[in-house]
């Protein structure tokens, strides 16, 4: 009923109105539809009890771009790192957005050389240790607590001991999980729904919580051993525990989609009035 009604009135619409006015109403709608999908709430966890604890590791990033070598082969191992990578970035603007929290985000880039500080990430082809993935990290800082250097290595499992090897998408959450730790992230204990529960990698955790990115957030602001926040952190109050799907963590800002899409549905309706007109 409404598909056929709604259907009637663009063909009216189309008929009567001029161009313009279409290309302003699809926008309207475009706009209100976007508007709708981002606003959805996206919760697919959410642990009954306990406490919300993250506990850290003891370091903070002095800068604010984190260089990250990544081993060149094979590529879906490299584009997954890649992907774990962005939704770093993406999430914790995300998260400041959201709820209003200053911060200094991370920015993991793609180096080819590392400098004094890096993360090095590499693929080991069969299973050595218990666990998928292992990150190791080393950190310097000087005689005020200042860090100078963070040096991170992560190795990650493509084959496993029993035959089977990790997909795409088991490679990218394992690398969202050790990536955690290369930001100074400790394991969660409280839930393994918890990206940085440790064995998060099995039930498909793609995205950081709330508390793993207000833990950053708070890092974020620290470039000194002095300076550390409290150790475990905690949830202030109005910040409720959840993890955002990746679907919530828009690659690009929501205005900038409506425009891009607008537009590209703009050029495309001048196109077929210029070529109705030509016939
Ligand atoms: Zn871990």
């Amino acid at each position: 009923m409404f598909l056929y009604v709604s259907e009637g009135f663009i063909s009216w619409f189309m008929m009567t109105a001029r161009v313009e006015y279409c290309l302003l109403f699809l926008l309207l709608i475009l706009s209100i539809s976007v508007a709708g999908i981002s606003a959805m709430p996206n919760t697919y966890q959410q642990p009954l009890s306990g406490t919300f604890e993250q506990p850290l590791i003891g370091f903070s990033w002095p800068t604010q771009q984190i260089p990250v070598v990544v081993e060149e082969h094979p590529e879906y191992a490299r584009d997954a790192v890649l992907d774990a990578m962005q939704i770093w970035n993406l999430a914790q603007t995300w998260f400041s957005n959201t709820y209003m929290v200053p911060s200094r985000p991370y920015k993991f880039v793609e180096v080819e050389q590392p400098g004094q500080s890096y993360v090095k990430i590499t693929f080991n082809q069969t299973q050595t240790k218990d666990d998928w993935g292992y990150t190791w990290w080393y950190y310097w800082y000087d005689s005020d607590g200042v860090f100078y250097k963070i040096t991170v290595l992560i190795s990650l499992d493509l084959n496993l001991r029993d035959g089977g090897s990790l997909g795409p998408t088991e490679l990218q959450v394992l690398a969202t999980h050790e990536l955690g730790h290369a930001l100074g992230l400790n394991h969660t204990v409280f839930s393994e729904m918890d990206l940085m529960n440790h064995f998060s990698p099995g039930h498909r955790i793609t995205t950081p919580s709330t508390l793993n990115l207000y833990a950053v957030a708070l890092l974020s602001g620290v470039t000194s051993r002095n300076d550390m926040p409290q150790n475990p952190v905690t949830l202030p109050q109005n910040i409720p525990y959840w993890t955002p799907s990746e679907s919530v963590i828009p690659e690009i800002p929501f205005p900038l989609i409506t425009l891009t899409l607008g537009l590209g549905i703009a050029m495309t309706l001048i196109r077929v009035s210029k070529w109705r007109r030509a016939k």
